[in-house]
């Protein structure tokens, strides 16, 4: 019985992707219960601040003059933006150099300045950075001399510095001490300041990042208590903490860990933070893990309730731009009042919502999470603002942002309801001006500064961040940066909600002649329900053998089905495939078991992989519709030439078990739609879900003559198919020795000659150089090698690690194999299921046996003997040279490789190799990655991310070399491999001579 029983069945705030406009009604709907909103008088009120933090500026460091100067759309920006992030973590001088040189060179820092302005310090260090970084980049293979890499070394030293100036500016020290004493410096001259310190870094990635973060926090808040004055919590310093810091697994799935090691690490602090009556935040994360957050507020709630019933200092931070914002306060406020408790509670805009739209736009959702126009989350942030006020005897109010606008509306509002209490915050290094004048008018007003504290190396994530969110034009603060934004179009009332949403729907991500398949967000319990109650009614059917006689009848009845299929008209073809894509599409829960209980898919990725079949479907119809229409192509007069498409015959069509749905479904339907008939053998292992699928595609009208499905081994059925005189193509994935049989076998044929479409394995690599950041490259690792037990033709084998970082790298991939979870496929929580059969795992045993004997451990998951038999742990060795890798392992074992000097001369090792299938690169030099990307024979390159789960006709998938023949599955040539062509030529002036040359019109026909 899987686990899935600790996880939540159902939730408890509205589904995140609701109609935004329907939302909207509703918080629109209460804001005006309290009245009319006047947004005259926030304009009368905020048009002054504006007005002043024009005439006198910001100094050259604050967020808002930076993106004055170079704004994140230029190059200039983007260049700075790109360094900060990375220039400081690189370890080594020669990749210092290049990063430095190739970003400094694609910017002019002395031309890109505003006009006028006196911010002479990265011109010049650019102007004499560029001109070194040309000679440093000369071409003719010359090599730089000594004078020349002294000279970089300065440039990249004087770049460093100019980024550690600009991270400076938004730490308030780089320790808790320092930062403590910056802050009662500050607040000298301004009494009504108070902090909430935030302990930087990325969130952890393994358990002893987590410790080390919760130390930090730990000595924080020590040190905070120890110096913090006022009589309670909202006139104290505090501290705010990010949950994704004090788990490695901080997610919906992982329920049980969250509950049994999570929470005790936040206990300890909230018992530090409650002891001396100070502030301790929950910062607000991504949107799923929403739900989450909220249930395990609920439980340090009642532990708050258990243990310091009066401390008021508790609290957590909204982002209204969440569909659920409005809710969310409703069921923190109903917590509160359950208990006797009182909570401060800090309303923000949001800073991740590039990624929420990406997210939301890769799975497929039914909507966004996030609203989709800015000036919606500035009614939400009203209306949310409204709602914490209503609340205001449970909660006590902090409003952070850095728009006027929004804060003249926050104080109209809270002016109606005289009394009321509440906070505003702003970021260290943003707002300041806004806030001078906003202090200026209101001194009593209380104002709390979220301040970042840490290592300048750690600060950048943070920075780069902010730069994102801020540089953005929609953004205030970069609108309050330039001058050509009139004050009314910067104050302009959010009030009035757009017609059309502001991005596709993930639906109608490929436009109007394509529906993307639609997917299911596994983090919302309603949206598991399906699934669960799926795996428990579907059954996988049984399906008997083909002899060898029963392939022969059925390439007759085959042969003899083609000549009616291929008669049809394309357009109806289309109609039965694009109504199986359909249908599919509403049976993903029943296909989604299938994969779980046949194939041993975890639930992730069978959801992707069932999205994956409809997306063949629905591709290869448009596709079809486009390109296998007769063109006129041009000619002499008096005659018409046309170039007509058809189906070639009978294909045979032999896929994997790794993904028995998506490349079954790939391969049959392109055959299908084509013109051709198809006798489709799965894999031996995963007969019952080909065979659901092709009942499918006969139900949505696919004659039964036009496609068979032969189960039975590949040595009788398969090679049998193949072997037979009616063949007209085979289309195949699977290993390069069965591609190199049927190629043989093809070729011994007397017949016609066979088209051979062959998708093979391959030796994939993954080239890490020290500009990468570590836990960019661990989540890329483990999603790469690990996900699906490794069984992918795409999954990394080689991860070539640069030596600079490879200790660091290799000790975080050590945490996060110890934090994955292998076991039962059907439980949510399950990271990696099994091997696909006993063989598989004899073969992946034995290998392992063998690393364990000549190269060295790095890392490997933990895994309950139950599953000893039958799964995989995955695992991580050090080998010592490209050239150890002799052929495809196919499971989750990675082979880890340290490489210096010329990266060149590491892709020509893989190239070697002769496979050619993926490879993953993760630099933040771009002109390294070019140089890669063109050096490299592989059919896909994939740049800082992951290097898997390739999507129908975004990137089409398939190598070359041992790796296959191409064409790619999902492009745009794919099908043309399938077809037939001929050309028809008509005399058009056979009968009686050209009428249409001799009528004086210049006609083709
Ligand atoms: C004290 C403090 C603490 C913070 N803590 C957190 C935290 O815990 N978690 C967190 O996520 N953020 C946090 N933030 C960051 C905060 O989310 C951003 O600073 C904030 O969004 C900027 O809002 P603004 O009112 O200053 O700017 P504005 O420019 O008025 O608003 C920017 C907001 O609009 C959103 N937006 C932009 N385009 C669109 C669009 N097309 N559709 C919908 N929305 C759009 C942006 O994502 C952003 O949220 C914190 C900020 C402060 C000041």
């Amino acid at each position: 019985m899987p686990a899935n029983t600790h996880l939540p069945t159902a939730s408890r705030l509205p589904a995140p992707c609701r109609d935004e406009a329907a939302v909207l009604q509703g918080l629109l709907a209460g804001l005006r219960r309290d009245g009319p909103f006047d947004w005259h008088a926030v304009i009368r009120m905020a048009e002054p601040w504006v007005a002043a933090v024009r005439a006198k500026p910001a100094p050259f460091w604050a967020m808002e003059s930076l993106l004055r100067e170079y704004p994140i759309s230029s190059a200039e920006g983007l260049a700075l933006m790109r360094l900060a992030e990375a220039l400081l973590r690189v370890p080594d001088a020669a990749t210092a150099i290049a990063l430095t040189a190739d970003q400094l060179g694609r910017a002019d820092f002395s031309q890109g300045a505003v006009e006028g302005s006196q911010h002479t310090l990265l011109a010049g260090i650019s102007a004499s950075a560029l001109g070194l970084a040309k000679r440093m980049l000369r071409t003719g293979g010359e090599k730089p001399g000594l004078i020349d890499r002294l000279g970089a070394q300065t440039v990249v030293a004087a770049t460093v510095r100019a980024i550690g100036l600009l991270g400076r500016q938004f730490v308030l020290g780089q320790t808790i001490a320092s930062a403590l004493g910056e802050a009662h410096a500050q607040r000298r001259a301004a009494p009504q300041l108070r902090f909430s310190f935030d302990m930087l870094g990325e969130g952890a990635r393994t358990d002893a990042d987590a410790l080390r973060y919760h130390g930090a926090y730990v000595a924080a808040l020590q040190a905070i208590a120890a110096s913090t004055r006022g009589a309670n919590p909202a006139e104290r310093d505090g501290l705010s903490i990010k949950l994704s810091a004090l788990h490695p697994r901080y997610e919906e799935h992982q329920l049980d860990r969250v509950h049994a090691e999570l929470l005790p690490r936040v206990t300890t602090l909230i018992d530090l933070a409650a002891a001396a009556d100070i502030n301790l935040t929950i910062d607000a994360e991504e949107s799923d893990r929403l739900e989450l957050s909220l249930t395990v507020f609920e439980a340090l709630a009642d532990h708050v309730a258990a243990t310091a019933p009066g401390w008021s200092g508790f609290g957590l931070a909204i982002q209204s731009y969440q569909t659920r914002a409005r809710a969310m306060i409703d069921a923190v406020a109903a917590i509160g009042r359950a208990r006797g408790l009182r909570f401060m509670v800090r309303l923000v805009k949001g800073a991740y919502w590039d990624g929420e739209i990406k997210r939301a736009q890769e799975l497929g959702l039914d909507g966004y999470p996030v609203f989709t126009h800015k000036h919606h989350t500035d009614i939400s942030y009203l209306a949310c603002a409204q709602a914490l006020i209503g609340h205001a005897e449970v909660i006590l109010p902090q409003f952070a942002t850095h728009n006027a606008g929004t804060i003249a509306a926050i104080l109209q509002m809270a002016a109606s309801r005289p009394g009321v209490r509440f906070e505003m915050q702003r970021l260290h290094g943003m707002g300041e001006a806004v806030y001078r004048e906003v202090l200026a008018a209101h001194p009593a007003l209380p104002l709390r500064i979220y301040a970042p504290v840490g290592e300048h190396r750690d600060l950048l994530a943070y920075l780069v961040r902010r730069l994102l969110e801020n540089g953005a034009n929609s953004s205030f603060v970069h609108q309050l940066a330039d001058p050509s934004v009139a004050p009314d179009d910067l104050l302009r009332s959010p009030l009035q909600p757009a017609q059309v949403p502001g991005q596709p729907a993930p639906v109608a991500l490929y436009g109007p002649g394509r529906a993307n398949s639609r997917g299911l967000d596994l983090a919302v319990p309603e949206q598991r329900t399906p699934l669960l109650a799926a795996l428990a009614t579907s059954t996988v059917p049984a399906v008997a053998e083909a002899t060898v006689d029963a392939c022969d009848a059925a390439m007759a009845r085959l042969q003899a089905g083609f000549e009616t299929w291929s008669a049809r008209p394309l357009a109806e073809r289309a109609a039965a495939i694009a109504r199986a894509g359909d249908r599919l599409q509403d049976a993903l829960p029943h296909f989604c078991a299938l994969l779980v209980k046949e194939a041993g898919k975890t639930w992730g990725d069978a959801v992707a992989e069932v999205r994956e079949a409809v997306d063949f479907c629905r591709y290869y119809v448009q596709q079809a519709l486009e390109k296998l229409q007769p063109v006129d192509l041009p000619g002499p007069t008096g005659e018409r030439n046309t170039l007509r498409l058809h189906g070639r015959g009978v294909f045979v069509c032999i896929s994997p078990w790794n993904f028995p749905l998506a490349i079954f479904a790939g391969q049959v339907v392109a055959a299908l739609v084509t013109g051709n008939s198809v006798a489709a053998k799965p894999a031996e292992q995963t007969p019952g879900v080909a065979t659901a699928f092709v009942d499918l595609l006969h139900a949505a009208g696919v004659p039964a003559d036009a496609l068979a499905l032969l189960h039975g081994p590949g040595e009788t059925v398969g090679a049998r198919l193949v072997a037979h005189p009616a063949v007209a193509g085979v289309c195949f994935t699977g290993s390069t020795q069965v591609a190199k049989a049927i190629q043989r076998s093809l070729a011994a044929g007397d017949g016609p000659i066979v088209p051979l479409i062959a998708e093979t394995g391959g030796l994939n690599a993954m080239v890490v150089d020290s500009s990468a950041l570590p836990e960019q490259v661990v989540d890329a690792v483990v999603q790469s090698a690990f996900r699906s037990a490794g069984q992918r033709c795409s999954a990394l084998r080689l991860l070539c690690l640069h030596s600079g970082i490879a200790d660091t790298v290799a000790t975080m991939l050590q945490g996060a194999l110890a934090g994955l979870r292998v076991g039962d496929a059907a439980d949510l929580a399950t990271d990696v299921g099994p091997v696909i059969d006993a063989e598989a795992h004899a073969g992946l045993s034995r290998h392992v046996q063998r690393l364990e004997r000549e190269a060295r451990l790095l890392g490997r998951a933990p895994m309950a003997a139950a599953f000893a038999a039958s799964h995989i742990a995955p695992v991580a060795f050090e080998v010592g040279a490209v050239e150890d890798l002799k052929q495809e392992v196919f499971g989750p074992v990675l082979h880890v490789l340290r490489w210096d000097g010329d990266v060149g001369d590491l892709v020509a090792r893989i190239n070697r190799l002769g496979y050619g299938l993926t490879l993953g690169v993760q630099t933040r030099i771009d002109s390294r990655a070019q140089q890669i990307a063109d050096q490299a024979r592989v059919g896909n390159v994939y740049v800082n991310r992951n290097m898997v789960g390739a999507v129908v006709g975004v990137q089409p998938f398939g190598g070359d070399g041992l790796s296959g023949t191409g064409p790619k599955a999902g492009g745009p040539h794919y099908l043309y491999r399938f077809c037939a062509e001929q050309t028809l030529t008509v005399n058009t002036a056979a009968a009686g001579g050209n009428a249409a040359l001799l009528a004086g019109t210049p006609a083709q026909a």
